[in-house]
């Protein structure tokens, strides 16, 4: 079984809108908040991913991703969901999207231990 890796820390900067995830293998991931907004998983967002059928992806994103704004107001708008996610309250509105930890990594622009 592949047990997804989990975070040993996460640290939110909202001023200048990263968040960063310390993962258990010692690798850190920096996300600007843009980057995740654009990333959510939501059926909204990325309907391909959802749909039955499985459509191919659009070349084009959801006009959800496009009117997208990658803003927190306040720490209380990152959420744990339970051990396994992460959820958001961006500022645009959007609240659906629950990235847990696996595909936080997979989404995640840096893989490699890198000091910021
Ligand atoms: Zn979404």
């Amino acid at each position: 079984m592949n047990i997804p890796l989990k975070p040993t820390g996460i640290v939110v900067d909202l001023k200048q809108r990263l968040l960063q995830i310390n993962w258990e293998d010692g690798a850190q991931s920096v996300f600007d908040f843009d980057t995740l907004r654009r990333a959510c998983p939501c059926a909204e967002c990325r309907p391909w991913v959802h749909d039955l059928v499985k459509t191919t992806m659009p070349r084009e994103p959801s006009d959800a991703v496009k009117n997208a704004r990658g803003e927190l107001g306040t720490m209380q708008d990152i959420q744990p969901v339970g051990t396994y996610a992460l959820h958001f309250n961006w500022a645009d509105g959007h609240t659906y999207g629950i990235y847990d930890w696996k595909y936080l990594r997979e989404i995640s622009p840096a893989y490699s231990t890198q000091v910021t």
